[in-house]
């Protein structure tokens, strides 16, 4: 894509040129247009995140990833282990939605909608800068000896650091176990909750790691989705990319000096914004998280030398070598047909999802009895039901065929919120109206005279009696 000499590619832009070191980054702040959209989307999406865990919908939180106990929740409603398909429906959904966004916007989705991103961008660089100062100053501060004033500086901004970290792991936690449990943590004594207590602490520290140490790296090295761009993105897609065909040859200028050369003045301001240390002038690099920084300080340097904004935009290759508009591709056409696909399926089983499933098995290590006083055969079953909404459910087992008798060995009448019951029961049948070894039975579970659930089991028999 560029017309710039491909070094770059054998070079990581957070290693020094021998490849020994960690180069740090100090991205200059540029408050352009875009800066202040993605502030404000950022904002919302720390709302969100900081609030969703504690939100109560029907009782339950708007979000909860109880990995532990199987149990996922959205939007109040409950996914226990039985509504795995789902949940795994739903994460498939999931994929080929940020595929097909991905093919279509690129890496968007990192730089604006990231919780990593929104963190370290909008929360921890913001702290950085509050009390270090803009990039020049951090830069000259850390490689300046130590003083008592670097010391407080530094000190104060790794404690602001550890106490965002812990409050960002609490909601973590809450998350994983649910906002009550989080509380129950906090509130009771130590010793009652010492996993938690150590889940919390432990977090904190990784969070302060990735957002004081880490930080580019998560997105550059450990993050696969990353990884990901070189066998999504096509021609087409929309992606934060520099004009080369109208900024190409760059020159340096003088203020006032009229030249020949591309719109690009070689200022570099596009380079030192960029969180990832990159230039996009190279072309598309899987470092770059769509951020749209650059675009922000290039615009401010067009505007400058009054020349027309978005040398850096979002464009296409095609776009920028053709000077095309964007089209819809059969790529897309594609993830978008299996998408809609997807999202119909997966609305069509949540309508047809029970409130209540029943799993009937013949007791172990039984086949059949033979009631000599009623000549009738019998099979003991244990049923078990679980309550998938939010209250407890009364029940009652009804057969579907007038022949087939229930004699209950212990008999539940209830289902728990969120828990299971079973119930162990003959199945009696009359010997005469029993034509086969295994003669399918049907039963419906109900609550209020509504059918909750439909179950079915075999019923075994001798063939001669
Ligand atoms: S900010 Fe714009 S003008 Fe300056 S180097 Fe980058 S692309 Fe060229
Ligand atoms: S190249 Fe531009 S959009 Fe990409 S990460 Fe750097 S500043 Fe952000």
């Amino acid at each position: 894509m560029s017309q710039t000499p491909a070094h770059f590619r054998d070079q990581v832009s957070t290693l020094t040129d021998d490849g020994l070191k960690r180069k740090w980054i100090y991205p200059k702040i540029i408050k352009g247009k875009l800066y202040k959209y993605r502030s404000a989307v950022s904002y919302f999406f720390l709302l969100l995140l900081f609030s969703a865990p504690f939100i109560k919908v029907n009782g339950e939180p708007l979000v909860l990833l109880n990995v532990l106990e199987r149990k996922f929740v959205f939007f109040g409603i409950i996914f226990w282990p039985q509504d795995f398909y789902l949940f795994a429906l739903s994460l498939l959904i999931f994929i080929v939605f940020i595929v097909l966004f991905t093919v279509i916007f690129g890496r968007v989705f990192c730089g604006w909608a990231c919780p990593q991103t929104i963190f370290l961008e909008m929360v921890f660089r913001k702290i950085e800068n509050w009390i270090e100062g803009d990039h020049n100053q951090q830069k000259k501060m850390d490689m300046a000896p130590l003083t008592f004033n670097k010391l407080l500086k530094k000190t104060l901004k790794h404690s602001l650091f550890f106490c965002i970290s812990f409050l960002i792991s609490n909601v973590f936690l809450a998350y994983l176990i649910g906002s009550d449990k989080l509380i129950e943590i906090i509130t009771e004594p130590i010793k009652d909750h010492l996993s938690g207590f150590i889940s919390i602490w432990l977090f904190s520290l990784i969070f302060y790691l990735v957002f004081s140490r880490m930080r580019e790296l998560v997105c550059t090295v450990v993050c696969p989705y990353g990884r990901l761009q070189g066998v999504l993105l096509d021609n087409q897609s929309i992606i934060v990319a520099y004009d080369y065909k109208r900024g190409e040859p760059r020159e340096k200028i003088t203020k006032g000096q009229s030249t020949q050369s591309g719109d690009c003045i070689d200022c570099k301001l596009c380079v030192q914004v960029c969180p990832t240390g990159i230039d996009i002038r190279n072309g598309t690099q899987l470092e770059c998280i769509n951020c749209t920084a650059c675009i922000d300080a290039c615009d401010m340097v067009m505007a400058k030398i009054s020349k027309p904004l978005r040398l850096i935009g979002f464009k296409s290759e095609t776009e920028i070598k053709n000077k095309t508009p964007f089209s819809i591709s059969k790529k897309i056409y594609g993830y978008g047909g299996l998408l809609a696909i997807l999202m119909a399926l997966l609305g069509f089983l949540i309508i047809k999802r029970s409130d209540v499933q029943t799993t009937i098995l013949r007791a172990s290590g039984t086949l059949y009895q033979i009631r000599d006083k009623d000549n009738s055969i019998s099979n003991l079953y244990i049923a078990e039901m679980v309550n998938k909404t939010d209250k407890i459910i009364k029940f009652e087992i009804v057969p579907e065929d007038e022949h087939v008798n229930i004699q209950y060995v212990q008999k539940p009448t209830t289902i728990a919120y969120g828990g299971s019951t079973k119930v162990t029961f003959f199945v009696i049948l009359p010997q005469n109206i029993i034509k086969k070894y295994k003669t399918k039975i049907a039963f419906k579970l109900l609550s209020d005279k509504k059918v909750l659930d439909r179950f079915e089991t075999t019923f075994i028999a001798p063939l001669n009696n």
